[in-house]
């Protein structure tokens, strides 16, 4: 039976003088008015703030120089997204192109692709969104039937894409599509594509959410061209090359930190005196988080090995997703008031408002708790 592969190191010192530069670059925006700190930091678009991060050096640090990033290693970039987190800072716009769709393209894309999109991501321009979700296929990916058919050195694109975060406002997704037929093992027949949002044939509808925000869409995709270069690995390795980027997906800080501001106004509303049960269980979170930053930090480290910690990216989603869910339901017992979304002034019941609408999505997005302890059983060879 394979064991876990968590390690508990102290940070090198590059990683904490990147924290200390980054908590700067942070006080700089804020102090300048730029942004509001906001719990649903990792997903608000601010296209301004990504250009500054990204021209103050912020994203793109694992990346190679040859594509204009930083060639630092993938703890310095665990640190400046834990702390971007902490700050509520708005990164929606460069979120997914740095933690997965550029190391994605970076190992598996066409010369022309890296060359023609990851400097963009570097810089903090380019954006793009996730297109594997489908109707009737989101934990069972192998079922995806959005097709791709080659028409001389292109393919044309049918189907559709559901639940696709900020598709409405990114440049790019990375689609999952099939383009053969599943196999035996149904893993076979899947490609990945870069998808140009501003190309003639994609068409985006929103979707609102339980608090009425616009955040998800559908994404349907008529005769929509697509030329060689833009597939991502080669022509049916899709299956691989997603549960290769879902290890990217699942195991950074954003998978625990969605309601730290929460946690920040639950601390502020209490105060210097709690009582014994309100210093218990606020103890108890906070030292929950501090495990799962340690277990997240570890993930990271054998990203920088080259390793892809498939199992151990699911344990710290699922772990830290049922953190991020319980942090509501403690709160309120902490401090019993109705949670509101519109309660001006009052920081802590409009967090606790917006948290607990939003708390349910947590366990969904990603991969849900059932399937990441379906993946998590099979690693360890329980079935
Ligand atoms: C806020 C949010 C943002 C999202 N953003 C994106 C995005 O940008 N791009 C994208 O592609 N997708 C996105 N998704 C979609 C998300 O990945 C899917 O919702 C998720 O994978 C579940 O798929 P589903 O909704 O089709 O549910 P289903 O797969 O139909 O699952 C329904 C229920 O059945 C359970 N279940 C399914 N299969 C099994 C099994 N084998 N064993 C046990 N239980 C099982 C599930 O755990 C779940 O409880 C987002 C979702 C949310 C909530």
């Amino acid at each position: 039976m394979q064991s876990f592969r968590f390690s508990a190191e102290p940070l090198p010192a590059e990683a904490e003088a990147a924290r200390a530069a980054v908590r700067v670059f942070l006080d700089a925006e804020l102090a300048a008015g730029h942004f509001v700190p906001h719990r649903t930091s990792w997903t608000t678009f601010d296209a301004g703030f990504s250009r500054r991060a990204g021209a103050a050096g912020f994203i793109g640090l694992t990346m190679p120089a040859a594509y204009g990033g930083h060639e630092r290693s993938g703890l310095v970039r665990f640190v400046v997204t834990e702390e971007m987190l902490a700050a509520g800072a708005p990164c929606g716009a460069h979120w997914i192109s740095d933690r997965q769709s550029g190391p994605q393209i970076l190992r598996h894309g066409s010369e022309a692709a890296k060359r023609a999109i990851l400097p963009r991501i570097c810089r903090g321009e380019c954006a793009f969104g996730i297109g594997m979700s489908e109707p009737n296929s989101g934990s069972d990916l192998a079922a995806v039937r959005t097709r791709a058919a080659r028409d001389g050195d292109d393919w044309l694109i049918n189907g559709s894409k559901i639940w696709t975060t900020n598709a409405h406002q990114v440049d790019y997704l990375l689609a999952l599509v099939r383009t053969g037929e599943p196999g035996p093992d149904r893993h076979g027949g899947l490609t990945q594509f870069i998808i140009d949002m501003a190309a003639p044939g994609v068409t985006v509808r929103p979707i609102l959410d339980l608090s009425g925000h616009h955040e998800f869409n559908e994404v349907f995709f008529t005769d929509y061209r697509v030329p060689d270069a833009m597939m991502v690995g080669a022509e049916g390795e899709g299956w691989g090359l997603v549960t290769e980027e879902l290890a990217f997906e699942r195991s950074g800080p954003d998978r625990f930190l969605s309601d730290y501001r929460l946690l920040v106004e639950l601390v502020d509303r209490i105060g210097p005196e709690p009582d014994r049960f309100q210093a218990v269980e606020t103890g108890r979170m906070v030292a929950q988080l501090t495990a799962l930053l340690g277990m997240s930090a570890s993930v990271a480290r054998l990203l920088d090995k080259g390793v892809v910690p498939g199992v151990e990216a699911a344990l710290v989603k699922d772990v830290g997703n049922s953190f991020e869910r319980a942090v509501p339901e403690i709160a309120r017992r902490l401090v019993p008031v109705e949670p509101s979304l519109t309660a001006q002034g009052e920081p802590f019941r409009e967090a606790l408002g917006g948290v607990t609408l939003r708390a349910p999505s947590f366990t969904l997005r990603g991969g849900t708790r059932e399937v990441l302890r379906g993946v998590i059983a099979r690693g360890l060879g329980l079935r």
